[in-house]
């Protein structure tokens, strides 16, 4: 399906952001790694991109259909902090882990918390044109006004998801589909705002509704979310989007596979919890875990397990190290627009994102560092730096960093050069041993010695 977005040349994205009530796993980040990289690709093939992610921190309920607990209620009990503090400390932690992985801000970082009165117009709407109706305990969406409901993104329904199947009928609804909008608040729910019917708080699918037409238009470009939004969450936001504006609402939704940890989804109550801290401190860079994720399809998900992990670090060491080394002999030279390296990289993120694809283009610019060649290296390196504005791997900054070396570390770089010009290999590997305390790695090759940093997760073996 070739990709053509509302307004030529400017794509609008809404990436369903998380549920701030606790840590994100790796599976929640790898669902912003996927948005990153369309972000990224679009950008990089020329688009302007307005990026809006919001921020759940009310709404979203423990079970998916209307039962239970607000998540913000059960986590601000568990950890006795007020809602908003909560959300405030858990956002902040997933915006280090992002950054950590080199993920983009958002253009727009929006919370729900801040955009009640915009989901309380739209319930409004929605009441006026028939989809909606108030009842004791909230306000329903009815499904039955809205032909096709809960087919037109062909999720694969899980039977004890349907409505019915698990829980008691909510009597106040008129069909056990029907879904909330609003509720009215409970004894105690420390999140409540005034509406037309009465205190309460808005419901997880109104949220994304509302705050992406906000920042998007009533029709926008691309949606993304995880495999589990396909249902309930996207088809609600669907139902209510089109019932209120009777106009298309995305033109183009995009659902990631899970990344799964011995082939199961990852989920608390399993075991195989995993946050970025934990891939940390077994010594892996968090870019590793980016560049991991890349080996995919976003439509195949990840089936994550340390080999995995550790042949991706041994991936980013390769890059690293002989990019850092070229850099040492030659600059890099700008990518050409019509290297034949470079169109096969195009094609492939232009391919419904193929990043499996265009890592093996890289693989081939990666060749080239090492010819004997100056211009090859040059091409080489140009080529990786511009495909790295997708990739994301900081493989420029990497270098830059690794390349400015400190005045004292200089000189004892030149003092060994000199001792074994002179044949004194004693003094010689006396220097290479104080360069590696120092965090630099000697090597001696037929055209003289270089160096390089040693990555901060080899410190210790070295
Ligand atoms: P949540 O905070 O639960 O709303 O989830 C945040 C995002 O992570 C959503 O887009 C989910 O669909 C996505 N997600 C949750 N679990 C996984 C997983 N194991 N793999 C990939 N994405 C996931
Ligand atoms: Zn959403």
């Amino acid at each position: 399906m070739p990709f053509e977005p509302l307004v030529p040349g400017q794509v609008g994205i809404y990436n369903c952001g998380p549920t701030v009530y606790d840590w994100q796993h790796i599976g929640n980040l790898y669902a912003y790694l996927v948005a990153d990289v369309v972000r990224r690709s679009l950008e990089y093939l020329g688009y302007r991109v307005t990026q809006v992610m919001n921020i759940t921190d009310v709404g979203h309920i423990v079970g998916d259909l209307d039962e239970g607990d607000d998540k913000m209620e059960v986590a601000a009990r568990r950890e006795r902090k007020d809602p908003l503090a909560l959300a405030q400390m858990y956002t902040e932690r997933f915006f280090v882990d992002r950054r950590k992985l080199n993920i983009l801000d958002p253009l727009f970082v929006v919370k729900a918390t801040e955009h009640v009165p915009q989901m309380i117009a739209l319930i409004e709407r929605l009441i006026e044109k028939g989809h909606a109706y108030a009842a004791a305990d909230g306000v329903y969406y009815d499904v039955a006004t809205f032909p096709g409901y809960g087919t037109r993104l062909n999720a694969e329904l899980p039977e004890e998801r349907m409505a019915g199947a698990r829980v008691e009928v909510n009597p106040n609804k008129r069909h056990p589909q029907d879904f909330a909008l609003w509720r009215a608040a409970k004894p105690g729910d420390l999140q409540q705002w005034d509406s037309p019917w009465g205190r309460g708080n808005p419901g997880w699918h109104i949220e994304c509704s509302a705050m992406s037409m906000e920042y998007l238009g009533e029709t926008f470009d691309i949606h993304s979310g995880g495999q589990d939004h396909l249902f309930p969450h996207h088809e609600c936001e669907i139902a209510q989007s089109e019932g209120a504006t009777g106009k298309p609402f995305v033109r183009y939704w995009m659902h990631n596979r899970f990344l799964r940890v011995d082939s199961a989804k990852m989920a608390k109550s399993a075991g195989g919890f995993y946050q970025l801290g934990d891939i940390e401190s077994w010594g892996f860079d968090p870019l590793a875990f980016r560049l991991l994720t890349l080996g995919t399809s976003y439509r195949k998900g990840v089936d994550f397990a340390r080999e995995g992990l550790a042949s991706a670090q041994a991936r980013l060491d390769r890059w690293r190290s002989l990019v850092g080394e070229a850099r040492q002999t030659t600059a890099a030279a700008a990518a050409g627009q019509e290297d034949a390296i470079r169109r096969r990289f195009v094609e492939a993120i232009a391919d419904d994102f193929n990043t499996a694809k265009a890592l093996a283009a890289a693989e081939d610019a990666v060749a080239l560092l090492t010819s004997p060649e100056g211009a090859d290296r040059a091409r080489g390196l140009g080529l990786l730096f511009d495909m790295d504005r997708v990739f994301g791997l900081g493989l420029e900054a990497w270098t830059a960093q690794a390349t400015a070396l400190d005045d004292d570390v200089r000189a004892l770089l030149d003092e060994r050069a000199a001792a074994r010009a002179r044949g004194d290999y004693a003094r010689s590997d006396q220097l290479r041993d104080e360069l590696r305390r120092r965090g630099y790695l000697v090597k001696d090759t037929k055209e003289g010695q270089r160096w390089e940093r040693i990555p901060p997760h080899k410190k210790e073996e070295s």
